[in-house]
Order: structure tokens, then C-alpha cells, then sequence
């Protein structure tokens, strides 16, 4: 999968070097470019914001930067470039993420459609955010998918996309060394994830539930599943409502 991010703070994306995500890189199986949005300024202030139309509070990231931009990017994807009557297909256009808080709530299942994708371009806006018409322009070259982390307001686009990313890169096949622990963790199935322990048994007094230590393959699998159900139920309601009843078995049914 190729990524690229634009930025006005290359740096923050340093992070993306790090643990598995970085190690991913090494291995070929990300290919990862930050673009330095002020690299496509023309004044000597590199300036990328002006004051909003309309008036009222803030700055507004001015369009031409962002085309410039995303223009070397979209011209550096095989078959991006739109030589076809109504662009590329959709499917072969690279998907332009714009951080917003005004966007679709991005979730496990949002990271499991763009982990298929080839291409993702990640439009890191800062100030109030970007020159609408960006959007609208790019439409002709990218799927646009403006994308929210959660309904609170961050200074930038970076801290999401550094969250997207790591959830998106870990879904990749042999991003992460046993394929099975995305199977058996919070949002596979719709329920929160069972509570976990480790060694030493007890631990300041504290033990782990009998069960655990019983080797009883089918008794775990129970209690786990009863946990993951109790524990969505108390913390999150709203995921037990949204369940179709070919989630639940005739056990959860009957608890
Ligand atoms: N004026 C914008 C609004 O009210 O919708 C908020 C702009 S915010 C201060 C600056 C940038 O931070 C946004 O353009 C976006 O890139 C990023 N951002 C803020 N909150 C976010 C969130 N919840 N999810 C994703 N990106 C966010």
C-alpha cells in the first residue's frame, strides 16, 4: 500500500518510523512519503492560510498550495491522472482522507475498507481547516472522504491521521506477526474485548478468575465471550443495540 500525507508539520509524522507500522516500512509492505505543504508556496513568508470569506474568527488554508500538492501526487499514480472520459474508475483512484470534525466517523470498519485500497493521500488541515473548493476540485481525481476521529476538536489533522494510519497499517497481511490477534480483539465482532492477565497468578493480593487456569478450552471460551458481553453492555451500550441477532449465539441469547 502507498501513503502519502501533506502537511504543514512534516515532523509530527515522525512517529510513523516507530514500532510496527515502522517496521512495516522496512519491510516493503507500506510505502510512506510526507509532503511539506509549504514547499508548494510561491511568497517568501511560505504563507498557506488567508483570512475567511465572510468574515468572523480564524484563518482558512488557501486552495493553491493544496492543488499544487495533491497535483504531484495524483501525477506520480499509475492511472490516477484521469485520461479517461470522467476520470479513472473508482476503484483505481487514490482516496483522499481529509481530517475534519465535520466528517464520517472513521471506525474498525472504515479501517478494514481502506486497508484494501492501494492508494491513500492524507490532507492534514490546520487553522479552520481547508478551502472547500480543495475538496470539490480534487473529486475529479480521488475519492474524497473527509474523516473524523471522534466528536471533539483537535489543533490538526496530524494526530488523526497518525491514529488512521496505525489502525489501517495493522490490518495489512504481515503487518503484524500472528494475524490472529486481529480476530480475538475489541470491534472484530461488534463487542469490546474480554479482560486480559498475565504472570505471576497473584499479584498484590489479586488473583485471576479460576476459570483461566482451568485449561478447559470451551469453559474459557465461555467466560470470554460472557465478559465481552458484560463488558459492552456496562461501557457501551449503544454496540449491544446495533448487534443483529445472527451475532449472538443461543448462550448469549439465553444470558
Ligand atoms: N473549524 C473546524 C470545524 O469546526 O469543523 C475545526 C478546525 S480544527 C481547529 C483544525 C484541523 O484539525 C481540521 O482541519 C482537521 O484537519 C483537524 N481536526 C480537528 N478535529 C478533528 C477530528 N475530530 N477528527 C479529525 N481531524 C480533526
Amino acid at each position: 500500500m502507498r501513503l502519502d500525507v501533506v502537511s504543514i508539520f512534516p515532523e509530527y509524522l515522525a512517529a510513523l518510523d516507530l514500532s510496527l507500522i515502522g517496521k512495516a516500512r522496512r519491510d516493503g509492505l507500506l510505502e510512506m512519503s510526507v509532503t511539506d505543504l509549504r514547499d508548494f508556496t510561491a511568497d517568501r513568508h511560505r504563507t498557506v492560510d488567508d483570512t475567511p470569506y465572510g468574515g468572523g474568527a480564524g484563518m482558512v488554508m488557501k486552495p493553491e498550495p493544496w492543488a499544487q500538492a495533491l497535483e504531484q501526487i495524483r501525477d506520480s499514480t499509475p492511472g490516477s491522472r484521469g485520461d479517461q472520459p470522467g476520470g479513472p474508475a473508482r476503484s483505481q483512484r487514490p482516496v483522499l482522507i481529509v481530517p475534519s470534525p465535520a466528517g464520517e466517523v472513521f471506525t474498525q470498519e472504515t479501517a478494514r475498507e481502506l486497508a484494501e485500497r492501494d492508494h491513500l493521500v492524507f490532507a492534514c488541515g490546520r487553522y479552520e481547516g481547508i478551502d472547500e473548493r480543495v475538496l470539490e476540485w480534487a473529486r475529479e481525481s480521488f475519492e474524497v472522504r473527509p474523516m473524523s476521529l471522534g466528536d471533539y476538536v483537535l489543533n490538526g489533522g496530524e494526530v488523526a491521521v497518525l491514529a488512521m494510519v496505525e489502525a489501517i497499517g495493522r490490518l495489512i497481511p504481515g503487518v503484524i506477526g500472528n494475524p490472529q490477534s486481529l480476530v480475538e480483539e475489541s470491534h472484530s465482532d461488534g463487542l469490546l474485548e474480554y479482560p486480559v492477565y498475565t504472570k505471576p497468578a497473584s499479584w498484590r493480593e489479586r488473583g485471576i478468575p479460576e476459570v483461566l487456569l482451568s485449561g478447559h478450552h470451551g469453559k474459557i471460551a465461555r467466560w470470554r465471550r460472557d465478559e465481552q458481553l458484560r463488558r459492552t453492555s456496562s461501557r457501551r451500550p449503544d454496540l449491544i443495540e446495533r448487534l443483529q441477532p445472527a451475532d449472538l449465539d443461543a448462550r448469549d441469547r439465553a444470558a
